[in-house]
Order: C-alpha cells, then structure tokens, then sequence
C-alpha cells in the first residue's frame, strides 16, 4: 500500500479482503440498482461479498458533500450485509476507459481475489455515460489483474484470474444473441434491495416524485422479470461463454419431425 492510488482510495467496509464476489460500478448506488437483490441473497448463502466503486459518484445536483454519499453508501452496503466495501479516486462525471483507470481497478481484483466480478452491462441512455466506461474500465481490470510480468504496477502483488464475469443491464436491455440470460431469485432480498436503495436520500429525496418514482421502476423492473421466470422477483444477468451451435446428423430428428 505505497502508492498514492490506495492511499487515497475509500475503504467503507472492511470485514474480509478475500472474496468469492465483487461487484464493480462507476457510482455508489448503481450496483444497488443492478444486482443489489443478488448481493444480498449470496450473503444469505454464505458467500463474502464486496462491492467496489470506481469514483465516489459526486457532484450530483441534490447533494451537499461526498462525505454525506459516502456514508449513504456505507450504510447501504451494510444493509445488504456486503463484508468489504471500497470506493476509488476515479473522476465522476470524467469516468474514461484509460490505462490508470483498469489499474486502479485490477489492484482491487489482484487484492481481494474474487472468483466472480460483477458488472454492469449496455447502455444507460440519458444516464450517465460513466456506467458505459465503467464496463471497458473492468473489463481491462480483469485482464490486467491475471498479467504475468506486470508486478511493477501492482506494488508486487501476485496475479489473479477470476473464474467468470457477470453483467447486469441497468436499463431493461439483454442481449441473449451473445449471451446467456440467467434470473436470480430475488424475491427474498427485494425488500432488502430497495431498504438499501432508499439510504441513499441525497440521490433519492423522499419528497421528490420524479426519483421517487424511479426507484418504483426500479422495483417493478424486478418484479415482472420476476413474472417470466415463475417468481416473485429476479435480477436478470448475462453470462458470456463460448459460443455452442447444436449440431445432429439427422435434422428432422433434431426438430421432432420424424
Ligand atoms: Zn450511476
């Protein structure tokens, strides 16, 4: 830890450094939004969560300080029981896929070793373009985090290879031609999802219909998700794999024609 980057970085939760998921985001709040209901219910299950952000998401127009976001996302984090929570110096509003910035994020990756990166997937059209960065940012991170030969950039610290990358769409896009789509059971932690959502009151004022009503969408998206997979409530998330073209001898055989 002698690089000004950890120096200045934000750790909000710190109950383990060793992993089995983390998920990365641009703004504290988003992955609450996105797979925050997951999060919770892999607590649940028994597996060391964490959550990092890339910048501490400020300004934004209904806040005062970063400090105030900064403890929402604490106790937010806390609610969905989440055992490691860190924010990093990247610029909001100015979040570019850069060299520093894949850095910054696969020390993160190198450090607590996770087996799973969660991220947040396509684009957030009249949202911040940030969230669209974030996705090449990580996406290099988990790169860089398994380079061999590159410990000059990482203080010494060993290499990591996570075993998948998850995304989850913050709008209600999927994109099943290059993906596999799986829902995760929220109807558990859904309750626990939106109480964690609602901590965040700078960004989400009790009095202010419009965000109000965003966190309503937010909650509805989840829940008629959930209706197409049977349930109460899901997240929706892609999977990448190789791609697999089934394959037969005997067509008519493959389609139940004959
Ligand atoms: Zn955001």
């Amino acid at each position: 830890m002698t690089s000004t980057e950890t120096t200045r970085r934000i750790t909000l939760i710190e109950k383990t450094d060793e992993l089995d998921v983390l998920s990365i985001c641009a703004h504290p709040d988003d992955a609450e939004i996105y797979c925050g209901g997951t999060l919770a219910k892999l607590v649940k299950l028994g597996y060391k969560v964490g959550m990092c952000e890339l910048t501490d998401g400020e300004p934004t127009p209904l806040n005062d300080t970063p400090d105030r976001r900064l403890e929402e996302a604490r106790l937010s984090g806390e609610t969905l029981g989440v055992h490691y929570r860190v924010i990093l110096p990247l610029p909001n509003r100015r979040l570019f896929d850069n060299f520093d910035a894949r850095i910054k994020a696969a020390r993160i990756i190198r450090e607590t070793k996770p087996k799973v990166i969660f991220s947040v997937s396509g684009l957030t059209s009249m949202a911040s373009p940030d969230h669209y960065q974030a996705q090449f940012i990580i996406e290099g991170a988990v790169f860089y985090a398994r380079l061999s030969k590159w410990e000059h950039y990482f203080d010494g610290l060993p290499t990591w290879r996570i075993k998948k990358l998850v995304r989850f769409p913050m709008e209600w896009g999927i994109r099943p031609q290059f993906e596999i789509a799986v829902a995760v059971d929220i109807s558990e932690t859904l309750s626990q999802k939106m109480e964690s959502l609602r901590k965040y009151e700078s960004q989400f004022p009790k009095d202010d219909a419009r965000k109000q009503a965003f966190l309503k969408r937010v909650e509805l998206r989840n829940r008629y998700w959930g209706t197409l997979a049977a349930t109460e409530a899901v997240e929706l998330c892609e999977i990448t794999r190789e791609p697999v073209i089934p394959k037969t001898d005997d067509l008519l055989s493959y389609l139940e024609l004959s």
